[in-house]
């Protein structure tokens, strides 16, 4: 009985499962990439929420089975404002998988207290020359100097991330000039988006400011 042949003559079996095998989760990827989650109004989320009908879950692919869920407010409740809305993926709807998905307010940070609005406030004190803890004190946050200590160390080790996304949109326009490469990065940041760069940041990129 003669023997399959091996080698060369195999692999094109081989790749096309690979591609049968990475479509699905290639088309799962785009879908969540190009799914937005950042909204500058409550409107807008409202607006999303809405057809979200017909929309595909970014997780399992299911269509139309989210259902609205809850909203997350800021620290203190309802009264201190809305931080983002979400929607589940329903499961007994016989083909959801029971995930959440969270349109975020754009002045929102994930996993922080702190509100885009005053992170930017302290960055634009620093950027105006202030001390560390005259930006925090400055920026009213109403949190501690020991929170204004870690935002700055969160900053600077973050930096890296903030500098490569803003390259990707375009060099920077001036280099050098201030005093540490920090400054350097968050003087280009506010360049780039403007006085409320950390939510138009969050907006424009479809991703939570690092
Ligand atoms: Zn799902």
């Amino acid at each position: 009985m003669p023997r399959k042949p091996r080698g060369p003559g195999q692999s094109p079996a081989k790749e096309q499962k690979i591609q049968i095998f990475l479509f699905p989760s290639l088309l799962l990827h785009h879908i969540l990439g190009r799914m937005k989650r950042y909204f500058d109004t409550e409107e807008e989320i409202e607006e999303a929420l809405n057809s979200l009908s017909e929309a595909v879950c970014p997780h399992c692919g299911a269509n139309g089975a989210f259902v609205r869920h809850d909203s997350i407010w800021n620290s203190g409740g309802a009264q201190n404002g809305l931080r983002g809305k979400r929607a589940y993926c329903d499961k007994r709807r016989g083909r959801g998988c029971g995930r959440t998905i969270t349109f975020w307010l754009s002045d929102t940070l994930r996993g922080r207290c702190l509100r885009a609005t005053e992170l930017m406030r302290f960055i634009l004190g620093l950027l105006a020359g202030s001390s560390a803890w005259k930006a925090w004190r400055n920026a009213k946050t109403g949190m501690t100097l020991r929170t204004g200590y870690r935002t700055l160390k969160r900053l600077v080790n973050c930096q890296s991330i903030i500098r490569t996304d803003l390259f990707e949109r375009g060099p920077p326009t001036r280099q050098g000039k201030e005093k540490t490469p920090l400054l350097e990065t968050l003087r280009d940041l506010k360049e780039a988006f403007g006085i409320n760069a950390v939510s138009v940041y969050q907006k424009t990129l479809q991703k939570t400011f690092p």
